[in-house]
């Protein structure tokens, strides 16, 4: 290998687990660089002086700082320069939609494969330990409502300014999408339990079980403790309002995918909770969340899966690596079709999905090319368990208990600048804020929110 900077114009491919053998667990999918094809990957970055990466990451990390780091052979230095400005490497490296944000226009793609960012940070991430290092103890409490990713990047930083942090989760287990939505196969549960267990070292205290707004009030939370910070997500699913959606083996991704995740349906026997899987699953949708319905199906036995989308492959929003994995593993695609009856046998149960075909207009406002119906040209497809992954909103439980809370048309949460909502001493972050957006602006909202409660709190 020479090297020499950007003489290697394609990236150093990740191992990956077989398509027949990785089909039938839940098992990672890709593998992590070895230190060696780390190595020769980083040294491919041309270290640009006004490097596109940095500036299209939504939290800015120094990608050519690390990157270096990395080709020094270091990378036990290049973890400092990433946790400057993101908390969760091992996770984002996994799950960010890198093509549309830090590799998109890296200058390497000019001449070849862009430099595999996401990978090298999860290289890092996963071989390279955080310093366990508390702030001096600052005498104020701070609560936090949820525990995805937006919560557990806000705990993180407030312990490490010395406040005393506590989270309470209304689910069994702490993560939130990360734990309940994203299934092992693409993000395994021990990277998770490595960053809360990260957050314990650093002195923070966890409840679950604890459904703010129901378990205790919010009243109750905010005379306790100094500041609050909510990150509840948008975990509610939207519904497709068609005949049929009553049906016995209709589910919506998120309780689909919660009972693989959190309750470990595939291990039926050591878990009490099953999730029979006996004939062809159709999921309707075509972001990251059909995609992992999908291939959840395949792996729960499902003898065919097909996806339902009613705009074509290029609209589709799922992460190309993610519509390239489960065509791998053999999900079908349904491209320009909408659903417009679940038919069943009478009794309960489903037989069929009945589809309205569709075409393609000109771009919308946004850039996405909108669609029609085209008339009289309908199918159906035979199905014996139709997963809805069309979308997801806020949960309203906990904020319209909130007295004086703003919330938008849609039900977000309105925030300042600072992250500060309506409620003076309340921040809020992730996906309650954005609605369902990503991990990493996630993260980058819970930086931003321990920021401005450290500032509200001096
Ligand atoms: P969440 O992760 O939703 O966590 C909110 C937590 O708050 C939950 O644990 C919930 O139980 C808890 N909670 C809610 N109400 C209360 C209450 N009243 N009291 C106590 N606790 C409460 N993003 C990517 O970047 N890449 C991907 O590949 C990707 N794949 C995805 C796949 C799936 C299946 C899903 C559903 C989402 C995916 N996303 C992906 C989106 C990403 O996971 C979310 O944007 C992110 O998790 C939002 O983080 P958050 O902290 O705002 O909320
Ligand atoms: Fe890329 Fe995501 Fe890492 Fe930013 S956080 S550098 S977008 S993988
Ligand atoms: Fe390296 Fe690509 Fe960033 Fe340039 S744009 S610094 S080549 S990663």
């Amino acid at each position: 290998m020479n090297e020499r900077r950007g003489v290697q114009k394609y990236k150093i491919p990740v191992r990956q687990r077989p398509v027949e053998e990785r089909i039938h667990d839940f098992g990672e999918v890709e593998l992590v660089y070895s230190s060696e094809e780390a190595r020769k990957e980083a040294l491919r970055c041309l270290q640009c002086k006004n490097p596109p990466c940095v500036e299209d990451c939504p939290v800015h990390i120094k990608i050519p700082q690390f990157i270096q780091k990395i080709a020094e052979g270091n990378p036990h230095e290049a973890i400092g320069v990433i946790l400057e400005d993101n908390p969760l490497p091992s996770v984002c490296g996994r799950v960010c939609p890198q093509e549309v944000q830090c590799q998109k226009r890296c200058t390497m793609a000019r001449v070849g494969d862009p430099i595999q960012i996401g990978k090298l940070e999860r290289f890092v991430g996963d071989t390279t330990e955080k310093n366990v290092i508390p702030g001096d103890k600052k005498g104020k409490r701070v609560a936090i409502i949820g525990s995805g990713p937006a919560s557990l990047t806000c705990a993180g930083e407030l312990a490490r300014l010395g406040y005393e942090v506590e989270v309470f989760e209304a689910l069994h287990g702490l993560g939130g999408v990360l734990l309940y939505g994203i299934p092992e196969f693409r993000l395994p549960k021990m990277v998770l339990e490595r960053e809360i267990n990260y957050l314990k070292a650093l002195g923070v205290a966890f409840q679950t079980n604890v459904l703010v707004g129901r378990t205790v009030t919010f009243e109750e939370i905010r005379r306790q403790f100094d500041a609050v910070f909510l990150g509840t997500g948008a975990g509610l699913p939207k519904y497709l309002h068609i005949p049929g959606e009553n049906l016995r083996d209709v589910f919506s991704a998120n309780e689909f995918l919660t009972r693989i995740n959190l309750m470990k349906s595939y291990h039926f026997g050591e878990y009490d909770t099953p999730l029979e899987v006996k004939g062809e699953v159709v999921v309707i949708g075509g972001g990251n969340v059909a995609m992992d319905a999908a291939r959840s199906a395949l792996r729960m036995g499902a003898p065919s899966v097909t996806v339902v989308y009613r705009r074509g492959r290029e609209e589709m929003p799922a992460r190309i690596e993610e519509i390239a994995h489960a065509e791998e593993e053999g999900v079908r695609f349904e491209f320009l079709a909408s659903p417009l009856r679940i038919e069943g046998d009478g009794e309960g149960n489903v037989v069929s999905l009945l589809c309205q075909r569709m075409r393609l207009g000109e771009p919308d406002e946004k850039g996405r090319r909108c669609f029609f119906p085209i008339e009289g040209e309908t199918f159906s497809l035979s199905a014996r368990m139709v997963i809805n992954a069309i979308g997801l909103e806020t949960n309203r439980i906990l904020l319209e208990s909130m007295e004086g809370l703003a919330l938008d048309a849609k039900g977000h949460v309105v925030v300042d600048e600072t992250l500060q909502t309506s409620l003076q001493g309340v921040f809020a972050g992730g996906d309650v804020v954005l609605g369902a957006a990503t991990v990493i602006l996630a993260a980058g909202h819970g930086k931003q929110a321990a920021r401005s409660i450290h500032q509200f709190l001096s």
